[in-house]
């Protein structure tokens, strides 16, 4: 087959699953779960396996599908990503009516289209043909949300990281896997009657959080010197922060927006129990460690200056998206494939997303295709044009992947050789998710 007879045969497959493939993504956006709990999400996607009749392995961080394909040689590993997670947005009508959750993120649509590639690959007959291995992964916990709950199952040893890709760079899911690309509906509705339906994704910021906690030692509110006043330590360490603020370049944009979650117990003792939380944002890693550690140096002067003490602890959030022009490229190429020249643009937006984690690792194309309307993360979201949000995107990731794959693998192996990663596996693990080089990773 050529490469066009490929692309032919995948996308009438996908058509042909039309229904199957919508009535799967229906179905999930209809009972949204939120990240780390995506049981019944993670149930519905097997079932669907199973009926194509792909070997899979579940239960990867909790809830996690892997779906290995094997191409007629093996130089390449290519992994096509679809997220299960909701958020929490209790007035969407579709909200679960106990835990608030909703698919106002449009990872149900995600996790559709990655089935509908399945369809594809299954039925055209395209993996004869092509000389690298797909790995289909259906991934949890793309919003960094619920964090309380996320550090139980962290203590519980369920879970080492907060965010599914993260969890699955560290349990070596990527570990064989050369390249990934993946999709996120986007919303197409506004002014425009034939507006832009795709782009191939951009770069965005990264961030750390932190949980503070400041003790310091109670006593009778009439007799301070008793105690050591761990709020006054709290009030230092945020000054300290502020005071800092003046060497964070403008390029970097370093945004530190720290708040006071609890300010003591009882207005009559000296507060001991002082808790803080703060994101710290920027455009570059070094720009972000550089600034996380003025922030942590500003906290402790408050505890220092005080006797208090104080308790830092780190949560790696999502790093900057690192991009591959090369991948981009195929990836672009696919957009206009499906979409048309002038219905789709290269450079699209990026916001923070755990998919710019891979990035540093492998050469990775996070890309935007339409087919909802409404805000994201708001009650108002829904998929209004299932066409694009659960096929054309689908035939996206699939056309891309024959691209990639045929031909020798010629283009995937030019996108390899022309990537340079920023950081190694165990450099992103230990220097910016705080793990211990050890044998857990
Ligand atoms: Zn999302």
């Amino acid at each position: 087959m050529t490469t066009a007879e490929m692309k032919a045969a995948a996308c009438a497959a996908i058509d042909r699953n039309a229904d199957k493939i919508i009535a799967l993504g229906e179905s999930i956006y209809r009972e949204p779960e939120l990240g780390y709990k995506e049981f019944k999400t993670s149930a519905k996607i097997k079932a669907a396996l199973d009926e194509i009749g792909f070997e899979h392995q579940d239960g990867v961080a909790v809830t996690g599908i892997i779906t290995p394909v094997k191409g007629r040689y093996h130089k390449v590993n290519l992994a096509i990503m679809g997220e299960l997670d909701a958020v929490v947005a209790p007035s969407h009508p579709f909200a679960d009516p106990v835990t608030g959750a909703a698919h106002s993120c449009g990872h149900f649509a995600q996790a559709a289209s990655v089935i509908g590639v399945a369809y594809a690959l299954k039925e055209s007959g395209v993996m004869n043909e092509l000389d690298g291995d797909i790995t289909l992964m259906h991934v949890p916990a793309e919003e960094f949300v619920e964090l309380a709950y996320r550090k139980e199952l962290i203590e519980k040893g369920t879970v080492k990281l907060l965010g599914g890709k993260q969890e699955f760079i560290r349990l070596g899911v990527f570990d064989n896997v050369d390249m990934m690309i993946m999709q996120h509906t986007r919303t197409t509705e506004g002014d425009d009657p034939n507006p832009i339906k795709a782009d191939a994704g951009g770069t965005g910021m990264g961030f750390i959080g932190k949980m503070i906690q400041y003790i310091g030692k109670e006593s009778h509110a009439a007799a301070p010197s008793q105690g050591i006043n761990a709020l006054k330590a709290a009030q230092i360490g945020l000054a300290a922060i502020d005071a800092n603020r003046e060497t964070f370049q403008d390029k970097d944009t370093i945004r530190v927006h720290p708040i006071i979650t609890k300010g003591g117990d009882l207005v009559n003792v000296v507060p001991a129990d002082v808790r803080l939380e703060t994101y710290v944002r920027g455009l570059s890693v070094d720009a972000v460690l550089d600034a996380s550690a003025k922030v942590d140096r500003a906290l402790q002067a408050g505890a220092y200056a005080m006797g208090a003490k104080c308790i830092i602890t780190q949560l790696p959030g999502y790093i900057i998206p690192y991009e591959s022009e090369e991948l981009k490229d195929v990836v672009y190429d696919n957009l206009k494939y499906v979409f048309g020249e002038d219905r789709c643009k290269r450079n699209g937006g990026g916001g923070s997303t755990d998919a710019s984690d891979v990035s540093v690792i492998m050469p990775v194309v996070h890309m935007n295709i339409g087919g909802a309307k409404g805000i994201g993360h708001s009650p108002d979201y829904v998929v209004t044009a299932p066409e694009l949000a659960y096929l054309a995107a689908a035939k996206t990731l699939v056309c891309t992947a024959i691209d990639l794959l045929a031909n020798g693998a010629e283009k995937a192996l030019y996108v390899k050789s022309n990537f340079k990663a920023p950081m190694t596996k165990e450099e992103y693990l230990t220097k910016w998710c705080n793990l211990e080089k050890g044998k857990d990773f």
